[in-house]
């Protein structure tokens, strides 16, 4: 079976193009038809906008932006907002179709989307920055909503422009929405949780497959890639339970130590540090290479795309890898960690936890009440958790990888609810 339209992605090892081999892979486990095939493919929607923003000095420049709706069988399609000068369509086109995967296989009722514009934030003003976000929400009001797209932080955008865009949206329509967007500031209805939810996420899946490996998770041992968002608080949060973490690293370099590295005491380090933590010396600087090939239990890759490939796959020695990233591994790489016999808690599944927060965040806007952190913690524990068990329960029933088993299961379920609906 292949794909009529032009594909994508060019890179054939590029994150993205690995997602939809995994894709393909799982398609035809599943025996989907060629017509459900290009349903499930091909986008609903995509649009692009040109957006021309009054610079400080006086210029106008024309920035172009983009919004895909890859799916909106489950529900309203939800996906982050990315600045970036390399976005494009055909990226924005595979990040949509990931979110779909993504919201489906942790049962939230989703479907995906993404969007974004080239430009570079780190070389516009705030001002700049603002007079752009309030441009692409207005240029995109028919295609926002709480019950139609919700979008969300993504690379370059944060909880500011949440702010301007709800703003934006609000003022068009009259009245405070807050559920039309998700990670927002607190005060203006963002959710308890949020930060620390991705994190949160990849520690219960490390637990869930810790059980089925029967790793005490008091005697295991971790290392962890990355130390922002995810990985730290993946690493404090593993370390709360028990785990003792053998490495930490960053863009710096990566720190070893094989008595257990104080995570809180990394943080404090790295937030006094200027978020770097360049200079730790309570651990050993070892090269960020080597972080990969430690014997420990758990590797968890949660930095960037693409860091476990055919080049370094053969010398990692951990019985799980848990992808607090989205795409840290290769599609080149699967068989022969298959063949080793290495679990990996596959990013659709082990990084969810952050769009379920998103998802309880547009919950609590729409019945206008805020949950504590004890509930969020809870259900988020539990939403990720049974979503652990279906995809294991899949991969024992079509024997395959977890990788292969969250497609399934994701795919699955949009590809059923499409027959339920009908009417095409
Ligand atoms: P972040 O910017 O907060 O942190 C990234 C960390 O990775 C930093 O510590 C940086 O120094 C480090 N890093 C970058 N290049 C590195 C390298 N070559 N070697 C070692 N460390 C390196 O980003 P984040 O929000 O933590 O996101 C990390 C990954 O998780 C990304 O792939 C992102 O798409 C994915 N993700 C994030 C969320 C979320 O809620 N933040 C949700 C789902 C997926």
């Amino acid at each position: 079976m292949s794909y009529i339209e032009p594909a994508p992605i060019k890179d054939k090892d590029n994150p993205l193009e690995s997602m939809m081999q995994r894709f393909d892979k799982a398609v035809d486990l599943l025996g989907i038809s060629e017509e459900m095939y290009y349903i499930l493919k091909v986008p609903r929607k995509q649009v692009t906008v040109g957006l021309p923003v009054t610079m400080d000095s006086g210029e106008i420049r024309t920035f172009e932006g983009y919004r895909v709706i890859h799916s909106t069988i489950l529900g309203p399609s939800k996906g982050g907002i990315r600045f970036d000068p390399d976005v494009n369509l055909d990226e924005v086109r595979a990040l949509a179709a990931w979110m779909t995967w993504k919201c489906a296989v942790v049962d939230i009722p989703y479907g995906g989307a993404k969007g974004g514009v080239a430009c570079n934030p780190r070389e516009m003003s705030p001002g700049e920055i603002e007079r752009l976000m309030r441009a692409y929400t207005t240029a995109l009001l028919d295609v926002f909503g709480p019950d139609q797209d919700i979008p969300a932080p993504d690379m370059g955008t944060g909880p500011r422009e949440m702010a301007w865009l709800m703003d934006e949206y609000s003022k068009s329509k009259g009245m405070t929405i807050p559920a039309v967007v998700t990670g927002k500031p607190l005060v203006l209805g963002g959710s308890l949780g949020r930060t620390e939810a991705t994190g949160r996420g990849v520690m219960v899946s490390a637990l869930a497959g810790m059980e089925k490996l029967r790793i005490n998770p008091y005697r295991a041992t971790a290392a962890v890639q990355g130390f922002g968002n995810v990985g730290s608080h993946a690493a404090l949060l593993l370390r709360e339970r028990g785990t003792a973490i053998h490495a930490i690293s960053d863009i710096s370099g990566a720190y070893y130590n094989d008595k257990g590295i104080d995570v809180a005491d990394a943080i404090a380090y790295r937030d006094a540090n200027k978020g770097s933590l360049e200079g730790y010396v309570k651990a050993e600087l070892i090269s960020g290479d080597d972080l990969f090939t430690l014997p420990v239990d758990v590797l968890v890759p949660a930095a960037k795309e693409d860091v476990i490939t055919r080049k370094n796959v053969s010398s990692i020695q951990a019985r799980m890898i848990v992808e607090g990233a989205n795409g840290p591994t290769s599609a080149k790489a699967d068989d022969i960690i298959n063949e080793k016999g290495i679990m990996v808690v596959p990013d659709i599944l082990a990084n969810a936890g952050g769009v379920t927060v998103s998802y309880f965040e547009w919950v609590q806007n729409r019945i206008g009440y805020k949950w504590t952190l004890e509930r969020i913690n809870r259900r988020t524990d539990r939403i990720m958790k049974d979503a652990f068990d279906k995809v294991y329960e899949t991969s024992l029933k079509y024997k395959v990888s977890l990788r292969i088993a969250a497609y399934i299961v994701a795919i699955d379920k949009v590809a059923s609810t499409y027959k339920y609906r009908g009417g095409f």
